[in-house]
């Protein structure tokens, strides 16, 4: 039954590829497996791996020793624990984001969820609940479908971890934040997040990690963080599929 079934799925699976034959996640070019990178735009991937600072997850360009943080985990305090990125923001991964985001291609999500398996590692044995960070009811009835989340039921299946979407709300569809200075963005994001008091009483005890595509300058990790604080969350860490990391930083 067991092997009969598997015989039958392996055909569909041919079948499928025989129709829809796979195709690079980045660039759309003609490849042997399904979900995955060519080898050009893998090459051009930055995947993060130690050493990294061990609070915001940013790579060093050299093994400072265990402990030493980023600077810029020393320049400020967050509302969240820590905070880990699957890759370094490129031209290839804003490719994967805005296919994922705007061209209405959900499936994406898988290879970015499995990017992103192996940067929560630290992650996945206490017992967290994931969290996407929400869009806007209006933007998602637009989109169809947040990434956010899409990519969180994903890595739910490939972690084990459940994913509780409700826990945080967004109360404003949330300006543009292009051309505003930091102080402006906060302003902007901080009245943007409410969390449920009564739901996260439900979970009271696992820490929470809270899922987006990509941190640019954390500023929405902060506010969604903040408004789970200030609703009486105890633990929050961060997971994201890429981030911006400067020139300055960046592995040479
Ligand atoms: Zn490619």
């Amino acid at each position: 039954m067991e092997t009969g079934l598997g015989l039958v799925k392996a055909i569909a699976g041919t079948a499928l590829n025989f129709i829809y034959p796979p195709v690079c996640v980045a660039c759309g070019a003609a490849i042997v497996v399904s979900d995955t990178l060519c080898a050009a735009c893998f090459q051009r991937l930055h995947a993060i791996s130690a050493p990294f600072c061990p609070i915001l997850g940013i790579p060093f360009a050299t093994d400072p020793g265990p402990g030493t943080v980023s600077l810029e985990a020393l320049a400020e305090t967050r509302p969240y624990e820590r905070a880990r990125a699957a890759v370094v923001y490129s031209d290839v991964a804003q490719r994967i984001i805005s296919r994922l985001k705007y061209a209405d291609r959900p499936e994406l999500a898988r290879f970015v969820a499995q990017q992103m398996l192996r940067a929560g590692a630290e992650y996945w044995d206490q017992n967290p609940v994931l969290l996407p960070v929400p869009l806007h009811w209006q933007r998602r009835l637009m989109r169809r479908y947040n990434q956010a989340e899409e990519i969180g039921r994903r890595l739910s299946q490939l972690s084990g971890a459940e994913m509780i979407p409700g826990l945080l709300r967004r109360k404003a569809p949330g300006r543009r934040q292009v051309g505003l200075s930091g102080a402006e963005r906060r302003r902007n994001l901080e009245r943007v997040f409410e969390a449920a008091p009564e739901a996260l009483s439900r979970i009271k005890g696992r820490p929470i990690v809270l899922i987006d595509d990509v941190i640019t300058t954390g500023t929405t990790m902060r506010a969604s963080a903040a408004a789970l604080r200030k609703a009486g969350a105890e633990r929050i860490d961060v997971l994201a599929f890429a981030r911006v990391v400067t020139a300055v930083e960046l592995p040479i």
